[in-house]
């Protein structure tokens, strides 16, 4: 899943694509997410011939402000990702040998379960590169037209990713971002410190919860952790204040790095022009299990289970406290 680094490219390379732009057209085959905002078809009346006035990240989620009183809200959820270029609509054929061979048509138990079409409509890129050959590009739910004639695709293999349309003023008070913690590289060293105070459970888990502080996840705790030198198991109730300070100054640094570095591509994650981010190359803890600690003290990263995810760690100099 995308974290904080990876919305924040997202939103950084679209706002230099489509600020400005008029939205002229808008296409989907999920109708269901939708219902919130009454159906694709209203929800296309809603944003017709607005033009977007900006673009911005909370928590994990992308806020896209167009004129008039509503505005866009996106959230990518596991696999959803942002893309901007141009497509078409292609028809393709599934299974060629049937096409081929009229002696061999769908057998009639095919047919009754509605898989007699030998043919599947799907958008192209109709630009070449990363847009066309990569896999994880090419699942587009959403289709964004813009009066320029680009394009904004959101393609989602699993289909959990969700588009909204909610007024500008009732978005402070939207159930996702009412109970979201504060955002990490917003905050000075007092507020950080002051999430802890009564704060209680293992340290992994806590940044991970976007009700505690936003945008954290699998990657960047394992990163922000061997960075300041804790360990993932340990609690929170047993940091000193000066554990605290050091976890706010690598969360600070990992998260502007990894940004800098456009998020982190060892899974599905890609740019909005289809291309890898680079964080995967300099990855310290995260899925590095066996390899040298890279502090140089002889530890090896090691991999165990916390709350149902793992972690991963150098023994040797992270402390359990
Ligand atoms: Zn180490």
């Amino acid at each position: 899943m995308p974290e904080l680094p990876e919305v924040e490219t997202i939103v950084r390379e679209l706002r230099k694509k489509i600020v400005g732009l008029k939205i002229t057209d808008f296409w989907t085959d999920r109708e269901k997410p939708l219902k919130q905002a009454g159906g694709s078809r209203a929800f296309l009346k809603e944003i017709r011939n607005k033009k977007v006035l900006s673009i911005n990240r909370r928590a994990k989620y992308i806020v896209i402000d167009i004129e008039g009183d509503k505005t866009i809200f996106i959230h990518q959820k596991i696999s959803g990702h942002l893309m901007y270029g141009r497509w078409k609509m292609k028809s393709e054929i599934l299974n060629p040998k049937l096409e081929t061979n009229s002696r061999f048509p769908p057998s009639p138990r095919l047919r009754r379960a509605g898989k007699m079409h030998n043919s599947k409509r799907r958008w192209i890129s109709a630009i070449s590169g990363p847009l066309k050959k990569d896999r994880e590009n090419q699942y587009i739910r959403y289709l964004w037209t813009f009066g320029n004639g680009g394009q904004m695709a959101m393609s989602d293999l699993r289909r959990f990713s969700k588009v909204m349309l909610v007024k500008d003023a009732d978005l402070p008070n939207l159930k996702e971002i009412k109970e979201l913690g504060p955002e990490p590289l917003e905050i000075d060293a007092k507020k950080f410190l002051s999430l802890f105070i009564s704060k209680r459970g293992r340290l992994k888990p806590v940044l991970m919860d976007p009700k505690f502080i936003a945008g954290i996840g699998n990657i960047y705790s394992d990163e922000i952790l061997w960075d300041s030198g804790c360990h993932p198991l340990s609690r929170v109730e047993n940091l000193k204040p000066r554990d605290i300070e050091k976890i706010r100054k690598s969360t600070v640094k990992i998260l502007r790095k990894a940004i800098n570095y456009k998020g982190d591509s060892m899974d599905d994650y890609r740019l909005p022009s289809g291309e890898k981010g680079g964080y995967q190359e300099v990855q310290c803890a995260y899925q590095q299990t066996g390899k040298k600690c890279g502090k140089n003290d002889g530890g090896t990263i090691k991999r165990i289970r916390v709350g149902g995810r793992s972690a991963h760690f150098c023994p040797k100099h992270q402390k359990l406290k």
